[in-house]
C-alpha cells in the first residue's frame, strides 16, 4: 500500500517535472552534448579558481553520496559526467554548473549537523541539472553563438592566427577571457524563483528514494534562516543568492515533505560523515 503511493507520489513529481521543463521552452536552446562541453571548459577553469579539496577519501565520500542521490533523482539524464567536488572555502555555498558538476564548500559540511542535510543540499543541486535549469541561463546569459565560440575557441587556444597577425587577440584567447567572466561572475547559475522552487521538488523525492530523511533539507534551512536567510552579506549561497531564503519557501518544502509516506527507518547519518566533517578544511 505504502509502495504503491509512494510510486504515485513520485510519478506525479516526475510528471510536474516534464511539464515544466517543456514549458519553459528553452530546453530546446542548447543541446546536451553543448551543455556538456561547456560545462567541462567551466570545470577547467573553475579548477584555476578555487582551492579543491584533493583528498581520495574525501572526493570518494562526496562521490559515493552524489551518485547515489542522482541514481534516485526522479528525473535522469543520462550522458551527463556527474561530479561532485568539496571547495576548500569556509563560506556556506554550494552550486552545480553546466554539465552535472556539482561542488559544495567544506564550510557547508562544517555547518551540516548530520549526513541528511549535506544530501539535501547536494540534492537540490542535482535538481538544477536533471531539471535541465542550465540551459535556460544559457540560452539567456550566452545564446547559442557564445556558447559554439565558447566550445570552439577553448578548443583551439592557439587561435587562428589571422586576429593574432593584426595585433589583435586570438579568438581563442576572447573565449577564454569571456569564459573567465563567465565564471568569476557566476552568470550561468543565477535560477528563477520557480527554479529554485522546483529544485527543492526534486531534492525532496530524490532524497526519499536515497533513504535518506528529507527533512534534512527543512533542517539545514531553519539553520541557515537563523543565520540570516542568506540574504546579502558575504554569503553568497546558490540556493538563496538571487532568493533569499523565506519562510514560505521552508513551509513550502515542509508541505511537499508531508505528501509522502513517513519513513522511521530513513537515515539520517553516518559516522563518514562526522569523519569527513571533523577533517574538511
Ligand atoms: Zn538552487
Amino acid at each position: 500500500m505504502r509502495g504503491v503511493a509512494m510510486a504515485r507520489r513520485l510519478l506525479i513529481a516526475w510528471a510536474a517535472m516534464a511539464v515544466l521543463v517543456l514549458a519553459s521552452g528553452c530546453a530546446t536552446l542548447v543541446s546536451d552534448q553543448q551543455e556538456i562541453e561547456l560545462g567541462a571548459q567551466y570545470r577547467q577553469q573553475l579548477a584555476k579558481e578555487v582551492a579543491l579539496d584533493r583528498d581520495p577519501g574525501d572526493l570518494g565520500y562526496v562521490n559515493a553520496l552524489g551518485q547515489s542521490l542522482v541514481r534516485a533523482a526522479p528525473a535522469q539524464r543520462p550522458g551527463m559526467p556527474f561530479t561532485f567536488d568539496i571547495v576548500q572555502d569556509r563560506s556556506l555555498n554550494a552550486f552545480a554548473i553546466p554539465g552535472g558538476h556539482v561542488y559544495v564548500n567544506s564550510g557547508t559540511i562544517r555547518a551540516a549537523s548530520n549526513e541528511s542535510e549535506l544530501a539535501a543540499v547536494m540534492a537540490h543541486e542535482i535538481g538544477h541539472v536533471v531539471g535541465m535549469h542550465h540551459k535556460e541561463t544559457i540560452g539567456r546569459e550566452l545564446g547559442l553563438n557564445m556558447v559554439n565560440e565558447l566550445i570552439l575557441g577553448a578548443a583551439g587556444q592557439s587561435g587562428d592566427g589571422a586576429g593574432a597577425a593584426a595585433g589583435q587577440p586570438s579568438a581563442g584567447a576572447q573565449s577564454a577571457v569571456l569564459l573567465t567572466q563567465v565564471v568569476e561572475k557566476g552568470v550561468l547559475l543565477k535560477f528563477s524563483r520557480d527554479q529554485e522552487y522546483q529544485a527543492d521538488d526534486l531534492a525532496i523525492p530524490t532524497l526519499i528514494r536515497a533513504g535518506y530523511d528529507p527533512n534534512g533539507l527543512v533542517t539545514f534551512f531553519d539553520k541557515l534562516m537563523a543565520q540570516g536567510g542568506g540574504g546579502g552579506g558575504g554569503k553568497v549561497f546558490e540556493m538563496f543568492s538571487s532568493h533569499p531564503l523565506t519562510e514560505e519557501r521552508i513551509q513550502r518544502a515542509r508541505a511537499t515533505i508531508a505528501q509522502y509516506p513517513r519513513n522511521p527507518n530513513a537515515k539520517r547519518d553516518a559516522p563518514a560523515f562526522q569523519a569527513l566533517k571533523a577533517r574538511v578544511y
